[in-house]
């Protein structure tokens, strides 16, 4: 359910119906809007009375919100959310030059960087490459969810400070992925964004916990989840409070046998349409290979998605993981070359 408060309405008064809400067992979420309040109500196991809030000072409507997911939809918050990412800012230790980034503006984002942080020379390098070249946020895996036990499994907490210190000297704001409830305060202190991945989409103590946390989270959908799914996860770090969700399509599993998912455009325009929060694709983890890479990332820009993140390597061939998705910065930079000439097409702008 929705509670709009007036355009007049007091703090006072929003607050009193926020009062009147927990009287009634439930969970008040107050969305400030351009000009207006609204009051996200969840926590009812049924429906609850409209009437129960429509008389309150202040209030001009109630709606009810049908839908199972509810602080992720459009219809609690029509505008567009905006994400403002500053590297350091979440360790309050601001970086010179270190942004804001702003995911799910007129801007287009580029998140760029290793499947794995390999290496301290590996991950410094091809940092200062990519913000030369145009990238807006690093990424890079400390902690790898590898299919095999035997596989490289990341550097850790090793690999989180030679994200820290790529982000020191480059400016750049970093995401990398969370596995386990435990290392929440070891990423929060190196990282700026939370990712949260495919695998891990429907572990909701994971997601829960990154709920509570103050960073944004970068929420990857489920290989075998659909939409439903996909936001009801998204619904379990807001309704923790944490309102900086950020939903990356990374493809799904279907019959394809020349790619290694099957990259999900469709779900774009869709996610646009119900949710309010910034959409970005990943078209290397869903192409598999690097080839494929490029023209799905000027794909998921003209389907509407708010940015991509792209794995990037200087040596590929030498990557620890994920190499045959991997772009060179030749790559890297003929992608940004596309995306320039593309955006203004789309009435929006490559961000500097
Ligand atoms: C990643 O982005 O590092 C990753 C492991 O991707 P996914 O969770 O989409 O497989
Ligand atoms: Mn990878």
């Amino acid at each position: 359910m929705l509670i709009v408060m007036r355009t007049d309405a007091t703090a006072e008064e929003v607050d009193s119906v926020c009062r009147a809400v927990r009287e009634a067992k439930l969970t008040p979420h107050p969305i400030p809007g351009k000009s207006r309040t609204a009051i996200g109500v969840t926590g009812n196991l049924a429906p609850v009375d409209p009437g129960a809030f429509a008389g309150l000072p202040g209030v001009i409507e109630v709606i009810r919100v049908t839908r199972p997911f509810k602080l992720t939809n459009r219809e609690m918050k029509p505008e567009d959310t905006i994400v403002h990412v500053r590297a350091g800012h979440c360790s309050n230790k601001p970086v010179a030059g270190g942004g804001p980034v702003d995911i799910g503006g007129p801007e287009i984002v580029v998140i760029a960087g290793p499947c794995s942080v390999e290496s301290h020379e590996q991950t410094i390098g091809v940092a200062a490459e990519l913000k030369r070249l145009g990238a807006h946020i690093l990424r890079g895996g400390a902690f790898k969810p590898r299919t095999s036990p035997y596989a490289f499994q990341g550097l850790g907490a090793e690999g989180l400070k030679i994200l820290a210190e790529a982000s020191t000297q480059t400016g750049l704001p970093i995401v990398s992925e969370l596995m386990a409830t435990d290392d929440t305060q070891l990423i929060e202190q190196h990282v700026d964004i939370i990712q949260i991945g495919a695998r891990n989409m429907q572990n909701y103590a994971l997601l829960k916990r990154a709920g509570r946390s103050k960073h944004p989270v970068f929420l990857k959908r489920g290989m075998s989840s659909t939409l439903e799914e996909f936001l009801l996860a998204a619904e379990y770090v807001m309704s923790e409070g944490n309102r900086n969700v950020i939903l990356c399509e990374r493809g799904i599993r279907a019959f394809s046998d020349y790619s290694r998912f099957t990259l999900d455009l469709s779900i774009v325009p869709e996610l646009k349409r119900i949710t309010h929060l910034p959409v970005i694709v990943d078209p290397s983890h869903a192409a598999g290979k690097r080839d494929l890479v490029i023209p799905l990332a000027r794909a998921a820009i003209a389907a509407g998605a708010d940015g991509v993140m792209v794995e990037v390597h200087t040596n590929p061939k030498k990557a620890l993981s994920d190499a045959a998705q991997a772009l060179t910065l030749d790559m890297f930079a003929a992608m940004m070359d596309d995306l320039r000439l593309l955006a203004p097409a789309l009435h929006r702008r490559l961000g500097s």
